[in-house]
């Protein structure tokens, strides 16, 4: 799952179970002061009675017909307050009631504070008793909970539309921040890709405009790629120093070695001497594969591309190898169209094609063939240069593009290991791509593609 997605996911989850617990509580403190009030409204209603009923005239209580009595009742508390209340005397009888409070009078109430159900509402009933010098009373006063409910409910409702469209509100506002601020980490994991797909130790993250921890992994990735480059470069400078100190030597005892072969020597001396200039020329060659490579990746190399012919450049190197191929009974057919227009740097694709062709020669089998072909790929060419030899492993046939690995040590001598890797980089500079193929004793195929057409002219 995406660290955006996650964010926005434990958002989520933690902004429902906050919203969830924070609804609980408003709700359920709302109806404790719902509760609270109505508690107190009855109270008060209890409390103003009794002091009607203490301070009032006991004496003419009797003279006095049920309305009078009722004098003891603060009448606003029916109309104003929807309060009913009822006075019992000690035997139970009605003393005092509000006109909606003759209910209370049969209510079988216990506690002090109960809730019941009268005329399909509920009520919330509170009741008190009071002793005068002259008689004991119980007050009960009741007010209903329709009200208390309604505005619960009408919470409960709002709660209900208000939450959801809280939650997608913050989901929404957590998925875009939570994308904002991972757009730098985007930028870096693109960036780091782009260096191991290509190699190219030249890119850089753009700079972040703010300072942050993402900012910082960035300048950090940033600055390990200028000590990488640079550790590069250096090795490279150092491949290209020392194979530039060494080629004078190289040359010299094999030169040297040439001298000494032309005077009269004994035999013993002359197969040392043939030795040591047959090994002084192949460290040459591998001197000289050095350099191009460090010079190529340096970009010191001469790359100018230019309009050439396919056809002819496998056809000067297929004579080249003529001698070679010949001795092992081998024919290298150039099937490559003749006017094959490509834009390719003659010497450095020249190279492409004396490397292939000539492995095909080396490591071909006696009286073999080479195929050279190459097809048109919409505006590039598609290379293909064939053999019918030994083939290559698959265990080596993923690692022979690297640098100086040679598959079959024992079987030649005189390569390098560096050919393909010469080859690859040509081929990667002229922006195409090469891949092998083997059979193992069937066929070895190397595939060339993307290679360059010369541009239309304008
Ligand atoms: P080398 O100088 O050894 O030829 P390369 O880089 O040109 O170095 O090739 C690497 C290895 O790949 C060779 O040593 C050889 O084992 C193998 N190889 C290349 N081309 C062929 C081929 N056409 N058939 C069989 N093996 C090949």
């Amino acid at each position: 799952m995406k660290l955006s997605t996650r964010i926005t996911l434990y958002y989520a989850i933690f902004s429902a179970l906050l919203a969830a617990a924070l609804m609980v509580v408003l709700y359920s403190g709302t109806a404790n002061a719902l509760k609270g009030t109505m508690k107190q409204q009855l109270e008060a209603a209890i409390a103003d009675t009794k002091y009607r009923l203490v301070t009032g005239n006991h004496e003419s209580y009797d003279d006095h017909d049920s309305d009078h009595e009722n004098d003891y009742i603060d009448d606003d508390l029916t109309e104003d307050e929807g309060i009913s209340l009822v006075v019992l005397r000690e035997d139970g009888t009605v003393f005092a009631a509000t006109d909606n409070g003759m209910w209370l009078a049969d209510l079988a109430q216990d506690d002090d504070e109960i809730e019941t159900k009268y005329r399909s509402r509920n009520w919330y009933v509170l009741q008190d008793d009071l002793d005068t010098e002259h008689a004991s009373y119980t007050i009960r006063a009741a007010a209903t909970t329709v009200y208390r409910n309604e505005a619960l409910k009408d919470m409960a409702q709002s709660m209900a539309v208000i939450g959801p469209i809280y939650l997608l509100i913050g989901i929404l506002g957590a998925w875009l921040l939570s994308r904002r601020s991972l757009r730098p980490v985007r930028q870096i994991t693109a960036t780091a890709g782009e260096i191991a797909e290509d190699t190219d130790l030249s890119a850089r993250i753009p700079p972040m405009p703010v300072k942050d921890e993402v900012g910082e992994l960035g300048d950090t990735f940033n600055k390990m790629m200028d000590k990488l480059e640079t550790s590069f470069q250096r090795e490279r400078q150092f491949t290209s120093d020392a194979s530039h100190e060494l080629r004078t030597p190289v040359t010299i005892i094999s030169a040297s070695a040439e001298d000494a072969l032309r005077e009269e020597v004994p035999e013993t001396v002359g197969d040392d001497l043939k030795t040591i200039q047959k090994e002084s020329s192949r460290m040459g060659k591998i001197i000289s594969q050095l350099l191009v490579l460090s010079r190529g990746y340096e970009g010191r190399l001469h790359y100018e591309p230019e309009e050439m012919d396919l056809h002819d450049m496998a056809a000067s190197v297929a004579e080249l190898y003529g001698g070679m191929a010949a001795e092992s009974g081998m024919t290298i057919h150039n099937e490559i169209p003749e006017q094959a227009l490509a834009y390719v740097d003659q010497s450095l694709f020249t190279e492409v094609f004396l490397n292939l062709i000539g492995n095909a020669v080396k490591y071909g089998r006696k009286g073999g063939n080479v195929w050279a072909r190459a097809r048109k790929e919409g505006d590039t060419w598609e290379i293909h240069i064939v053999d019918d030899g030994p083939g290559i492993s698959p265990e080596d046939l993923p690692h022979i593009f690297e640098r100086f690995y040679r598959a079959d040590k024992a079987r030649d001598r005189s390569g390098s290991g560096l050919g393909l890797s010469i080859t690859k980089w040509i081929v990667e500079m002229h922006g195409g791509k090469i891949s092998a193929q083997s059979k193992l004793g069937e066929e070895t195929e190397f595939i060339i593609t993307g290679v360059p057409t010369p541009k239309p002219t304008a």
